[in-house]
């Protein structure tokens, strides 16, 4: 639709412009931003070609210039004879048989409405208040206890972890908190917050006890250690689809990253925390994909419509290339009424379209590819390096055992 309607974030009218950072992600060999792009790779990604050509040096990430990256695209396109570019609007859903909808986080507000119309309005989000994850491994379980609230749940297992503070620690992290800066709202992103979901800072603004009868409250979680509740607590919850890491109950904020991982990094057991996600708040609309999606990202109320992209409850510029790769594959297949099963689930693009399908309700957050969204390999193995470079190998070899299968969908692509 741009330039003739553009969004609150873009500024061009070229295609695929980076709104933010012009990173693509690590290019550091077994890390799982590398793995999803050698999966895109590997299946002759047009986007991952232009990145390619527009990249500038970005140290161990993909760095590309934006404005190279987005003629590139652009030149690609134009010269498809099989590719009409309309630029306009979409105030409805397609009426096309089979057509993917990627209009991403800030999709044209009628448009929007539509799409809620067809899903349900509960199911299309507008708004995103997401709690920081840190991977399991890098909680120091010497510290947190196990536990769930009144001892309701599954805590034997695990489910819940709990850091416990004492006053000092606790005045300390509030303290820390509130003097941390904020990412500044755009015009768009005005704050607009369910008191449910209040960001972490505003609670603390409150007042100094806030916290502590909020998302810190310690009733009803004892220490084994003591026998009673300590003054405060952070819990962790194990998230449902990625054993290896555990979401901050209510933690979500509107802090930077690198300031928002010091400040969490002052809460006992969290000293040494690897966060996969940081709290954040801002506009996107997504779908609450496990609701209404499939795992070959087609809304099962409309077996034609696929959506790829920040639509369908993934974060990240790769992440939108990757569920627009399998969103092409997969209704180009439907196009000629053939179908390809989503890839495996060993794989980076398997795991993404799984946690797609499968992820947790009501709670669905769009998700960076993490190698927690990837199955444990079957023989555990604890050094972190060797168990991710033998889940990439993994993914490999289950990805190039999928791959030949999509040959069905650009072959049905080109029948007049
Ligand atoms: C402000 C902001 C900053 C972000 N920064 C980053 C970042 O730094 N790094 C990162 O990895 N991810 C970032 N993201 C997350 C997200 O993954 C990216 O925005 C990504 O570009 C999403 O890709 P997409 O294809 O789903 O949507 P987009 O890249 O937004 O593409 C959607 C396109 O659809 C068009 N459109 C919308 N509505 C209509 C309509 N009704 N009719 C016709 N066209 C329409 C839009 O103009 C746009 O061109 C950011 C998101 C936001 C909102």
């Amino acid at each position: 639709m741009r330039p003739h309607v553009s969004t609150p974030a873009h500024r061009t009218a070229g295609m695929a412009e980076l709104v933010c950072s012009n990173s693509l992600k690590s290019e550091s060999v077994h890390t799982a931003p590398w793995l999803l792009k050698q999966e895109l790779r590997r299946a002759g990604s047009l986007l991952l070609a232009c990145a390619d050509e527009a990249a500038v040096p970005g140290g161990q990430a993909l760095a590309v210039d934006r404005d190279r990256f987005s003629a590139a695209v652009e030149r690609a396109l134009a010269a498809e004879p099989r590719i009409r570019i309309v630029r306009r609007e979409a105030l409805e859903l397609p009426a096309a048989p089979v057509a993917i909808l990627a209009t991403g986080p800030l999709t044209a507000p009628p448009l929007a409405a539509a799409l809620a119309r067809l899903t349900g309005r509960e199911h299309l989000y507008f708004y995103d208040a997401i709690s920081p994850i840190v991977e399991a491994d890098s909680v120091n379980r010497d510290v947190a206890y196990a536990a769930s609230r009144y001892g309701k749940g599954d805590a034997g297992d695990g489910d819940y972890w709990n850091c416990p503070l004492d006053r000092e620690q606790y005045h300390r992290f509030r303290d820390a908190l509130l003097a941390a800066p904020s990412y500044p709202l755009r015009a768009f992103e005005e704050p607009r917050y369910f008191e449910a979901c209040l960001p972490l800072e505003e609670l603390a603004r409150r007042g100094p006890e806030t916290l502590r009868f909020g998302p810190m409250k310690p009733v009803g979680l004892p220490d084994p250690r003591t026998g009673r509740p300590p003054y405060a607590v952070v819990q962790l919850r194990r998230e449902t689809l990625r054993a290896d890491s555990f979401n901050l109950v209510g933690f979500q904020n509107h802090l930077r990253f690198a300031d928002q991982a010091a400040v969490l990094r002052l809460i006992p057991g969290l000293e040494q925390a690897h966060f996969l996600r940081f709290g954040q708040v801002h506009r996107n609309s997504y779908l609450q994909a496990p609701a209404v999606l499939d795992a070959t990202l087609r809304l099962r109320a409309c077996p034609g419509l696929f959506v790829a992209g920040q639509l369908c409850g993934t974060e990240g510029y790769v992440e939108a290339i990757a569920t627009g790769f399998l969103a092409g594959v997969f209704a180009a297949a439907a196009a000629g009424g053939a179908s390809v099963p989503p890839p495996p689930r060993a794989t980076a693009l398997g795991s993404l379209a799984h946690y797609i399908a499968h992820g947790p309700l009501p709670d669905y957050a769009p998700a960076n590819i993490s190698f927690d969204l990837l199955p444990p390999l079957p023989v555990p193995e604890r050094d972190r390096a060797l168990r991710h470079q033998r889940q990439c190998e993994a993914a490999l070899a289950a990805f190039a055992a999928w791959l030949p299968q999509t040959a069905v969908a650009p072959a049905l692509c080109a029948l007049p």
